[in-house]
């Protein structure tokens, strides 16, 4: 593997999930020879369920020259209708009519096309190369031992390796941990009986006892559930929970909710997927010698603003021409932190306030969020969303001096 590899330009990028193979790309652009990591065995496409991909991480997916798929395979996100759960319509975000603010898109297609270019483009992605230890050299040099005994050495590591990050833990051991926000979400894909086509009018219903939300594409309606749970449990413990317990569960939780609820959850084929929503609010430090993080191994945040896989995309884009434009990576990795902080933890923040009302469950919390949630977005709808959806980087432009 290091046959000719120019290690003055050879970039280790630990993960490949939706952040790494954006950063190989961008990083490959910018003269680099990224190589991607990934501890999974094998590559799969129906890992995940769905996310949004707004319009700034559209964006980037631009500048790479893979939307089009995203657009064609997702669906168009308009105007979203807010119901209570009785099913009385508290307020609309967006315009049926009005602009597209981004896809919703299957994970699992996002990370192919991302992959897909990425061998395309010539990057290797390594499967079953889970990272167990780093060797910061110095900051020319860095090197990644694997469980599996072997190592590899770089100018640079990128860590892209999600929010229970390897690479934060051995190189920033005192940063922040994953803070859990108490909902579990919880989701997956209905067949539709009849072909009616994309719907581009999303649905969340605060349900009786655990939020709801839907959206329909040609063939499925791809939903997920919110509901409260204690302590601070783990992917790995819930997924060791039967499937046969977590369906009836759910059924349970949402059988006196309005139509189409609890027939969407009952007509589900297979496994619902399961995830403990965690994020981190705030990390102070992004960096160490040749070590730096981006996407959910630095800023993760809950899925309730729809940014995850935008912001992931956004950082790939910045850190990229940040080590362009600096052949220092410290100095490089710096600016990246200074450039990307403010508006991730921002952004980390909105989601998580957005999340806090999906956690009213006792008749008192439901009648107050019943009636204050239309007065909250009405005034949400004066609000400009510019700063979050009209965030553009030019890739032209230096990030010296900025
Ligand atoms: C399997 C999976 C399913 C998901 N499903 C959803 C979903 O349905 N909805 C949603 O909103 N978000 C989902 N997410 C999270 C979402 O992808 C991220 O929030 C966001 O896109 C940011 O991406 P990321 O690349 O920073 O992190 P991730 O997408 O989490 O990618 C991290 C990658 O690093 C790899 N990795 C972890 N540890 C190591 C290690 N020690 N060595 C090497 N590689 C390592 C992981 O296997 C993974 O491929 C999912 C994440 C994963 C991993």
């Amino acid at each position: 593997m290091n046959g000719a590899v120019n290690h003055e330009k050879k970039a280790l990028v630990i993960g490949c999930g939706i952040a790494g193979p954006a950063v190989a790309l961008f990083l490959k652009r910018a003269g680099f020879e990224p190589f991607i990591y990934e501890a999974d065995k094998k590559s799969d496409e129906y890992e995940g369920l769905f996310f949004n991909l707004a319009s700034n991480g559209l964006r980037v997916l631009q500048e790479l020259g893979i939307d089009g798929p995203v657009m064609e395979e997702g669906i168009a996100m308009r105007a979203m209708h807010m119901l209570n759960g009785k099913g009385r319509v508290l307020g609309v975000i967006g315009d049926e009519s009005g602009p597209v603010r981004g896809y919703t898109v299957k994970r699992g297609f996002l990370h192919k096309v991302l992959r897909d270019e990425a061998l395309r483009q010539g990057i290797p992605i390594v499967y079953d190369k889970r990272l167990k230890e780093i060797e910061n050299n110095s900051v020319y040099a860095v090197t990644a031992h694997f469980e599996d005994g072997t190592s590899e050495t770089g100018k640079l590591l990128i860590g892209c390796d999600g929010i229970h990050s390897k690479v934060r833990s051995i190189v920033l051991p005192d940063a922040p941990k994953p803070s859990y926000t108490g909902l579990l979400s919880y989701g997956g894909f209905s067949p539709k009986k009849s072909g009616t086509g994309k719907s581009e009018l999303q649905t969340m219903i605060f349900g009786r006892r655990a939020f709801f939300g839907y959206v329909e594409s040609d063939k499925e309606t791809f939903w997920f559930g919110n509901m409260n749970l204690s302590g601070s449990p783990t992917r790995k413990e819930l997924q060791q929970i039967p499937q046969s317990e977590w369906r009836s569960r759910i059924e349970q939780l949402h059988e006196q909710d309005v139509e189409p609820v609890p027939q969407l959850v009952q007509s589900t084929p297979g496994a619902f997927g399961v995830y403990p929503i965690y994020d981190i609010p705030k990390q102070p430090v992004w960096h160490q010698g040749s070590v730096v993080l981006i996407g959910d191994a630095v800023h993760a945040t809950s899925p309730s603003a729809g940014q995850g896989a935008s912001l992931a995309l956004e950082d790939a884009m910045v850190l990229a021409k940040c080590l362009r434009d600096n052949p220092h990576s410290p100095q490089a990795f710096a600016s990246f932190q200074q450039l990307r902080k403010e508006r991730v933890e921002r952004i980390v923040q909105y989601s998580r306030r957005i999340g806090q009302r999906k956690h009213a469950t006792n008749p008192v919390q439901v009648f107050f969020r019943d009636l204050m949630l239309p007065l909250f977005l009405k005034s949400a709808k004066k609000q400009s969303h510019t700063w979050l959806y009209d965030y553009r980087i030019d890739w032209e432009k230096s990030t010296r001096g900025m």
